[in-house]
């Protein structure tokens, strides 16, 4: 491992950055209704208890977790956030539309904020840092005040360009709504539950981990700007998201598990989309590279 690793000159410690951070801390907007839709949905989670429990429930919820969990690192993260790989415009649409199911507003909002974190990791700007503003707001506070909202468009052009992705910044909702409408009529509120509801936040939940706890709790592999981590639980649950260190180093690959027991389920997807013609140009982590840089 020590023969990848390379010293970066930091720009300002997290020290520092932390004695100023009661700057960041003045003031935050939390309005009742963006709060009150998330509180009701992780209330109607524990409604699974009180329908009777089949398999086939157990069985849709993991498969609507992973399948969105898919949407939410390939397309929010891979493709839009970073372009790690091309698309043709139906399957843009279709990779956008998968995403914006896991009910995580929509694809240029996600992408642009994204960025910002990439911009200015741990750095006051990034809006999103355990460090800087503390693990709650970190994890889901900046989701679910009004803070952010808005996005700069300036920042997403390469994608705010196309009216189809306009539309679904407009009707983020409506991949999400549709999901969750069309298992409540194929398979009842017990499906609904299990397979929407409950896998929704559980999404969440994961998506949030790699924002609050991949910043705190793992192994730096990179001496990067910022305090990302790699996390093998972390790389589990969210198919790959977890080698967040590595990703922070080598943001625009496809690839985030570098090593070959570092599990990146979303990538070994990705190459399957690649051998279908679907997913094309995969931006790799060069290995030689990058040890050459480390000077071995
Ligand atoms: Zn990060
Ligand atoms: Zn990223």
């Amino acid at each position: 491992m020590g023969v990848l690793l390379k010293s970066f000159p930091r720009q300002v410690t997290f020290q520092e950055l932390n004695a100023s951070s009661a700057l960041n801390n003045a003031i935050r907007h939390y309005q009742f209704g963006a709060v009150a839709a998330f509180a009701a949905l992780h209330l109607a989670v524990l409604a699974v208890f009180f329908v009777r429990f089949r398999w086939q429930y157990l069985g849709l919820m993991l498969a609507m977790y992973v399948l969105r969990m898919f949407g939410v690192t390939a397309g929010y993260h891979r493709y839009f956030s970073h372009r790690s790989y091309k698309l043709n415009r139906f399957f843009q649409f279709a990779m956008a539309v998968l995403a914006q199911s896991s009910g995580q507003k929509s694809v240029l909002w996600w992408a642009a904020h994204h960025r910002v974190h990439h911009r200015h990791s741990d750095q006051l700007p990034d809006v999103h840092s355990p460090g800087l503003r503390g693990f709650w707001w970190a994890h889901a506070g900046w989701v679910i005040s009004n803070d952010y909202d808005e996005y700069d468009p300036g920042l997403i052009r390469d994608f705010g360009k196309f009216p189809e992705l306009r539309w679904l910044d407009r009707y983020h909702w409506v991949p999400t709504v549709l999901l969750g409408a069309a298992i409540y009529l194929v398979g009842g509120l017990g499906a609904f539950l299990w397979g929407y509801v409950l896998s929704t936040v559980l999404l969440y939940h994961a998506t949030f981990c790699i924002n609050s706890l991949a910043h705190v709790w793992g192994t730096r592999r990179f001496d990067t700007a910022d305090e990302s981590r790699n996390n093998f639980v972390l790389a589990v649950i969210t198919l790959g998201e977890g080698w967040h260190n590595n990703h922070h180093r080598f943001m625009h690959a496809c690839r985030q598990g570098i090593l070959w027991w570092e599990l990146d389920l979303t990538y070994y997807g990705l190459r399957v989309l690649n051998w279908l013609g679907i997913a094309h140009e995969l931006r790799g982590v060069h290995l030689p590279h990058c040890e050459a840089e480390a000077g071995t």
